[in-house]
């Protein structure tokens, strides 16, 4: 069973190194279109049967620096990318990674190119929490929410592991005050999960 924090209990400029695991440029799996794709470090919620144990560790990677940022921020000028993809790890326990490729990526490229983000959070929870975390989800388009529930795991839904993760639309999301499904994601099945068939309730 993941665990529930309770709103701002967990502080990023606490818990974060500032390390990120990995970096892919150029990836067709993590959200639509062509992305670039940076795994931060560091998560907390401990999911059971999470996909990327070996990045629970706040020290896995290398520290993020300025040669990554400028590498990620030219990548991402080629004409087909179409935007960033914050995976993790958790990006928003390290947001100061993750506003920090963000914010560089509004200054040069505007709303242009989008930004998509997987959390354990939900996207009620994050309303509650921090102002760096509720910063980070004012720069996110697509937030894919919610504990990994081993119980709920159903490989055939896009973008996500278990049926209570939820694809949303963050901009409507934050104006209708609301979750809001994400209506560009392509569903071959026609399917969603269990939280959007219910109304949307809160995944955790
Ligand atoms: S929130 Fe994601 S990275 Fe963190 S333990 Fe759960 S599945 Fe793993």
């Amino acid at each position: 069973m993941a665990l529930d924090p309770n709103p701002r209990l967990w502080v990023a400029e606490k818990v974060s190194h500032g390390y990120v695991a990995d970096y892919k440029p150029f990836s067709f799996v993590d959200g639509e279109g062509v992305r670039c794709s940076l795994y931060v470090s560091g998560c907390l919620f401990k999911c059971d049967g999470c996909f990327n144990e070996g990045a629970w560790s706040f020290r896995c990677g290398k520290p993020y620096d300025d040669a990554l940022q400028e590498e990620i921020l030219s990548d991402l000028a080629h004409e087909s990318i179409q935007g960033l993809s914050l995976l993790g790890g958790e990006p928003f326990l390290n947001t100061q990674v993750a506003l920090r490729i963000v914010q560089g990526l509004r200054e040069r490229f505007g709303r242009s190119k989008d930004v998509w983000c997987w959390t354990g959070y939900t996207f009620e929870e994050l309303c509650r929490d921090s102002d760096d975390k509720r910063a980070l989800l004012a720069e996110v388009d697509v937030l894919v929410d919610g504990r990994y529930e081993h119980a709920m795991r159903d490989l055939t839904l896009p973008h996500r592991g278990s049926r209570n993760q939820r694809v949303l639309d963050a901009r409507a999301s934050l104006d209708a005050d609301r979750a809001v499904p994400y209506l560009g994601v392509a569903d071959p099945l026609g399917r969603l999960g269990d939280a959007e068939r219910t109304g949307l309730a809160g995944a955790a």
